[in-house]
């Protein structure tokens, strides 16, 4: 992949709705949650399910129903973010899909286009992941009726994309190797470890040892002090991608300063929630590497706008992950396909966390000479294949309607 500029992403964007006005009917949001095929742990509990919040929303375009979809990327806890899952339903329910409704009266009743949402996101500033998933139903319906796919719509369309995997703390390094191993047997390209004060050098020390070329990057999710510098340079002899979030998410100067330290590249990740954030940091060297996530970043037009800053300024992205079901996660594979995406990012298929899912699952791909595992980019109208509603309904927690009033 080259890091090329991609002019005209958020011109493109912008024109998300061109095409045709398209009457609001409704909005329908659910609450589902779906086993994990294995318990996740976070420094505050252990998941079993993975709750997850989809917006409906529902129109007409001449005498034809249409709708789109969007998922939220709140967690079942807020260990990453300031939303989890029940207050991103709350804020949608109260505030945002509200909203969208008063605002569809004084635009002849139809369904803004994406980029006619800033005022609904100025109004629940702290709604980022909520607003993001709003987002994703309105570009979604959008693209439907213009019969585009988002993968066309950014000119990535059948494209492959290569696979990257996280790995947790093991049991020991020698599990830890073994969990590598078998990824890199499949064609995984790029493995991304976890790690903390206690789980560090020995580790990455004992993978990079196993696998010499294979490209590592690790991932602290703040959990050290700016105190750790010394430590944290230790893990400079091992190659390493990036370090992902190293400080806590605030600390921007203390990341800056940790910069200046190591030769590894500091990435940000959690410090990331806006297109502003990211242009904070990138002054201030507080990062020379991006992980792009979406909804964190407050939706798909914010996403496309920092693509923007960061190809302009040749910085190199890749795609985090937020164990969402298979329509998000091909969301952000078709994402990864723009130029300027550097490395594999968190792509895996949904299948390989979660028990269940709500779309079928992407077609995967030994690519090139190397065999790399790569991940098709959804096809097809709108942002990929909607959520089965036979499966929200086995999997619902609960749901809500909310009607246009009419007259
Ligand atoms: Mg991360």
């Amino acid at each position: 992949m080259d890091a090329t500029t991609s002019p005209g992403l958020s011109e493109r964007w912008a024109g998300i709705g061109a095409a045709g006005e398209v009457g609001l009917l409704a909005v329908q949001l659910w609450m589902v949650e779906l086993p994990f095929t294995r318990p996740v742990a976070t420094s505050r509990s252990t998941h079993r399910r993975r709750p997850l919040v989809l917006v409906r929303v529902i129109g007409n375009h001449g005498r034809e129903p249409v709708e789109g979809w969007g998922e939220c990327a709140a967690l079942a806890d807020t260990t990453y973010d300031t939303e989890d899952a029940r207050r991103s339903f709350a804020l949608l329910r109260h505030a945002l899909v509200p909203g969208l409704i008063d605002l569809a009266p004084r635009a002849g009743r139809r369904v803004p286009r994406p980029s006619e949402l800033g005022g609904i996101r100025r109004a629940a500033p702290d709604a980022t992941l909520a607003f993001a998933a709003l987002e994703m139903a309105v570009a979604d319906l959008h693209l439907r009726v213009s019969g585009q796919s988002l993968a066309g719509f950014l000119g990535v369309a059948g494209r492959s994309v290569p696979v990257g995997a996280v790995l947790g703390r093991a049991e020991s390094t020698e599990a830890l190797v073994a969990e590598v191993a078998a990824l890199v047997a499949q064609g995984i390209a790029r493995v991304k470890l976890k790690v903390g004060p206690g789980w560090d050098l020995e580790p990455v020390a004992a993978v990079r040892g196993a696998f010499p070329d294979l490209a590592i990057q690790a991932d602290a999710n703040g959990a050290y002090r700016p105190t750790d510098a010394d430590h944290l340079v230790g893990l400079d002899r091992f190659g390493l991608l990036c370090i992902e979030q190293p400080l806590d998410p605030t600390d921007l100067e203390g990341h800056a300063r940790l910069a200046g330290r190591m030769a590894t590249p500091v990435c940000l990740d959690e410090s990331l929630d806006s297109p502003r954030s990211v242009r904070q940091a990138l002054a201030m060297g507080a990062c020379s590497v991006v992980c792009i996530k979406p909804a964190r970043l407050g939706g798909l037009g914010a996403a496309l706008e920092v693509v923007e800053t960061c190809s302009a300024e040749g910085v190199p992205l890749w795609m985090g992950g937020m164990y969402e079901s298979g329509y998000a996660r091909g969301v952000n594979a078709t994402f990864a396909a723009l130029p300027g995406f550097a490395w594999p990012g968190d792509l895996q298929p949904s299948r390989t966390y979660l028990d269940a899912d709500l779309v079928p699952p992407p077609a995967l791909r030994r690519d090139g000479t190397d065999g790399a595992l790569t991940v098709e980019v959804p096809d097809g109208p709108g942002l990929g294949p909607p959520p089965d509603l036979d499966r929200l309904e086995a999997y619902e927690i609960t749901r809500c309607w909310l009607e246009v009033p009419r007259g």
